[in-house]
């Protein structure tokens, strides 16, 4: 489906679509000594500086500025999370808001994507853009990103997608994208499930939609969030030790997410962590360090009670299994979220 025009909730009475443009912090937001230092960099930008910088976006609508947080994003914890879901969830309530940005540091981007396209019950179109270069470098590419976000927020195609990201030109839905490179400016991409679509040459052009439930259809509340359970991610590797799960039960993990070898393999420690977890009552879910394919189940998650976790790289399926564990620990409970989220 190509979209060309942004839509005009407005155009009946003559006005003009209204979005919200939510800060978070991150690369997008930060400056740095030189236009050619493109590392140790500080967030220094609030969203209006970013609209004086990009005359262009008032063009498009009626904009916003919200400053939410002024943080690196490998800094965003349970708490921020939630303060950031709730004032997106708040925002788009207003019924003269037609579309929400949020910019957010790329480092955990793709986290809190995902969150808020499992929590957010609204079918308006909310875009999550960062970059890779600071707002001061040669080429920065935050400020074609946002213009692209926000033209995206804006195409009637966004309605109903669930939580959409926006990077280098591509459009991704919020459960397939993740950051694969360290510093390109192409660094995200949805390896298995391909992108959404791609912004070329002023058009919007939608290639499929996502088939995983997403914000409206979910089950999970922000209402009845008060805090997330700890769930922790295990490295899996040659030699591994036993102490990471000792560590991650003591400190009260409700559930470990393994960031296993191959199609989910439990090295001989993971074998036992899982048994450990098993024992202690805590989830137990096998996703994969490779970064592309899906971890399938296995007779071992009978025995051992895990849960794969599918197409879900490791960071993505803790955001899952945090919210799966606030309704239920019960096995087949986590094993139907993973199935359907
Ligand atoms: N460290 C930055 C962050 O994640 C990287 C970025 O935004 O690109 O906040």
């Amino acid at each position: 489906m190509t979209v060309s025009e942004p839509r005009r909730d407005r155009r009946s009475t003559g006005g003009r679509p209204r979005v919200v443009v939510l800060g978070t912090g991150g690369t997008i937001a930060s400056s740095a000594d030189s236009a050619t230092q493109l590392h140790d960099y500080r967030v220094t930008a609030g969203v209006e500086d970013m609209f004086t910088a990009i005359p262009e976006l008032h063009a498009l609508a009626d904009l916003r500025a919200v400053n939410l947080l002024q943080l690196d994003s490998h800094a965003i914890d349970s708490a921020a999370l939630l303060t950031i879901a709730r004032r997106v969830a708040k925002e788009l309530a207003d019924p003269e808001v037609d579309g929400l940005i949020v910019t957010h540091g790329t480092d955990t981007l793709e986290e809190t994507a995902y969150f808020l396209n499992l929590v957010l019950k609204s079918t308006k179109p909310v875009v999550v853009v960062g970059a890779m270069r600071p707002a001061s470098a040669l080429s920065a590419d935050g400020p074609l990103n946002l213009y692209n976000a926000v033209r995206v927020a804006l195409a009637p195609a966004a309605h109903g997608k669930g939580v959409l990201v926006v990077m280098n030109d591509r459009l991704f839905a919020a459960r397939d994208v993740a950051k694969a490179h360290t510093t390109a400016v192409e660094a995200f991409e949805a390896a298995e499930e391909g992108c959404l679509g791609r912004i070329a040459c002023g058009g919007i052009h939608l290639f499929h939609a996502p088939l995983r439930l997403h914000t409206a259809a979910t089950s999970f509340s922000l209402d009845r969030l008060a805090e997330l359970p700890m769930a922790d991610i295990i490295f899996d590797h040659q030699g591994a030790g036993i102490h990471h799960y000792h560590a991650a039960i003591d400190a009260g993990a409700r559930g470990i997410v393994l960031a296993a070898t191959g199609n989910g393999s439990l090295s001989p420690s993971a074998r036992l962590g899982a048994e450990l977890a098993a024992r202690a009552g805590v989830a137990f879910v096998r996703s994969s360090r490779v970064g592309r394919g899906i971890v399938t189940p296995s007779f071992d998650d009978e025995t051992l009670g895990m849960v794969a976790a599918g197409s879900l790289n490791p960071q993505k399926a803790r955001i899952l299994l945090m919210l799966a564990l606030t309704q239920s620990h019960e096995l087949h409970h986590l094993r139907s979220c993973f199935e359907r989220y």
